[in-house]
């Protein structure tokens, strides 16, 4: 058992750079400054918490993506308390949701999961497939449960136990608009755990929708959850963390015992900056690159720049990559109640347009809210993009919107594709392993942890805590987590 001062001066000498300034990031960054470790966090872009972000229109903070997270996740909580966000935990209403088609807007029947009726006789439901429609929904209940339980591929699930109709119109919009993704492409498990399991317990589809009622609880930040990034940013300066914007790294090796981490800062007094309170070298050519180096370095940017910052270091199963997206908020007499739900099967691109309420003492008429809509591809002129939102918006609510009569801001965003894609958790579980046998290298974040942010803060605690029990106890823990790990899958065999 080592001495407590030589777990202190070894924490002390362990230089650690984490490379990604999003949540799992951030969170890895405190987790290892928690116990005195000389932490490092280096951010491509200007600012902390990428798709956690808030913006400022007309004086109302709005999400731009992330909004809420799954309720009840124990190591998100725990984070959201020690970081001074508890008290500002509140409930979110399960969103009321509807589908465009050819003949205008529909609701989704209440208490369906991506689209999938609980009941294929609920009125909704004709409204949106037609008695046609209903009566194949309806086979499902009759059909011989057979597999239905190992099937994994969402679309196929959908049209073999309640049809075509079902899965098109019903289903396909909403996964397009929460996923960016067709169903055929959609995982079952990673988007509504627990439904292969209802599925074979009750041998219906829609029996298994019944069965998850209630379980999908939601929860969000009073004032918006990007609050969470900034807050975490004030727990890393009290913990003196050096946080370095604007440092995209653009080569990270293995060198002897050491990460060698190259850092490309075109702006030479920056690169000074950088530099500062770490060993860092100046390359000297006129890019002025910096060079740092690490004991532990922690990759927490996503999963197309992790593949390629790793790509020198170990062979990585591809990930899924996310899908570009414009975002644009209109704030207004938007005729769109907050929290409703539209997804549009029209033109321009729209998959999502969705009511945020305006808080009371902010709202400038008593309808007035604000409208997130959500376009597939980016790069549109702000221009543009304003107005396929407005077209999208006219659809979904039924009436047009004058672009006067709104304030408007345009956003770029990505979709949540990674998260919910086929295969990808077979995936990301190789990586993982791959990533394990690195020493001193740590991989987290969405693409690997799975969707929601308390997935993602699990899992970064979780591993971050594996890591540095190995640099801080050395071979003792490598024993301890190998028992760990045999006995899990004991336990699961
Ligand atoms: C549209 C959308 C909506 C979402 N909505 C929700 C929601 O409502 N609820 C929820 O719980 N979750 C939601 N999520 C998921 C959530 O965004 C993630 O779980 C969370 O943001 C954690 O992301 P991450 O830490 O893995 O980092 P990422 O978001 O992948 O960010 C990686 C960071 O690394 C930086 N980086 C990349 N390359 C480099 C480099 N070479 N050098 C330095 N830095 C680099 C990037 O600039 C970025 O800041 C949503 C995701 C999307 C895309």
């Amino acid at each position: 058992m080592p001495d407590p001062s030589d777990l202190i001066s070894r924490a002390q000498s362990t230089r650690v750079v984490v490379i990604g300034g999003s949540v799992a990031g951030l969170v890895a960054a405190l987790e290892c400054a928690k116990v005195g470790m000389d932490v490092t966090l280096l951010e491509a872009t200007g600012r902390l918490g990428d798709e956690v972000e808030g913006v400022d229109l007309d004086g109302v903070s709005v999400d731009v993506a992330v909004d809420s997270f799954a309720a009840g996740a124990t190591a998100l909580r725990a984070l959201l308390h020690d970081v001074g966000l508890g008290s500002r935990l509140r409930p979110v209403v399960e969103p009321s949701r509807a589908v465009g088609g050819a003949d205008g807007v529909h609701p989704l029947p209440a208490g369906a999961v991506l689209g999938i009726p609980a009941n294929a006789w609920d009125p909704a439901v004709r409204r949106i497939v037609g008695w046609r429609g209903v009566w194949r929904a309806y086979l499902d209940r009759l059909r011989p449960p057979l597999t239905i339980g190992h099937q994994r591929n969402l679309g196929a699930l959908v049209r073999t136990r309640m049809g075509e109709r079902v899965a098109e119109r019903m289903v396909a919009p909403v996964t397009r608009g929460v996923l960016g993704l067709e169903p055929d492409r959609v995982d079952v498990e990673a988007v509504a755990p627990g439904l292969g399991t209802a599925l074979t317990r009750t041998g219906s589809l829609a029996g298994a929708i019944d069965a998850l009622q209630g379980q999908g609880a939601r929860e969000t930040i009073e004032g918006g959850v990007a609050a969470l990034a900034d807050a975490l940013a004030d727990a890393l300066a009290t913990h003196a963390v050096r946080v370095l914007r604007d440092a995209p790294v653009t080569e990270l090796a293995r060198d002897g015992d050491h990460w060698r981490i190259l850092l490309d800062i075109p702006d030479e007094a920056a690169s000074r900056d950088a530099a500062e309170g770490t060993d860092a070298e100046q390359t000297g050519n006129d890019t002025a690159a910096t060079v740092l180096r690490a004991d532990v370095v922690v990759v927490a940017t996503g999963a197309p720049d992790a593949g390629r910052l790793l790509s020198g270091t170990i062979d990585l199963p591809a990930l899924a990559s996310p899908a570009a997206h414009d975002v644009v908020l209109l704030r207004g007499d938007v005729a769109l109640a907050p929290g409703h739900q539209v997804f549009p099967g029209g033109s321009g691109g729209a998959v999502l347009v969705e009511g945020i309420a305006v808080p009371e003492a902010e709202r400038r008429s008593a309808a007035e809210a604000i409208a997130r809509i959500v376009l597939t591809g980016s790069g549109r002129a702000a221009a543009d993009a304003l107005s396929d939102a407005l077209h999208a918006l006219a659809d979904a609510v039924g009436s047009a919107i004058p672009p006067g009569a709104v304030s408007a801001s345009v956003h770029r965003s990505v979709s949540r594709a990674a998260e919910g894609e086929l295969d990808q958790r077979r995936r990301a579980d190789d990586v993982r392993v791959a990533t394990r046998s690195v020493p001193g290298l740590a991989l987290v974040g969405a693409a690997i942890a799975g969707g929601d942010l308390g997935d993602v803060v699990a899992d970064a605690i979780a591993e971050v805590g594996r890591i540095r029990r190995r640099a801080l106890w050395g071979d003792e823990a490598v024993a301890v987590d190998d028992a760990g790990d045999s006995a899990a899958s004991g336990a699961g065999s």
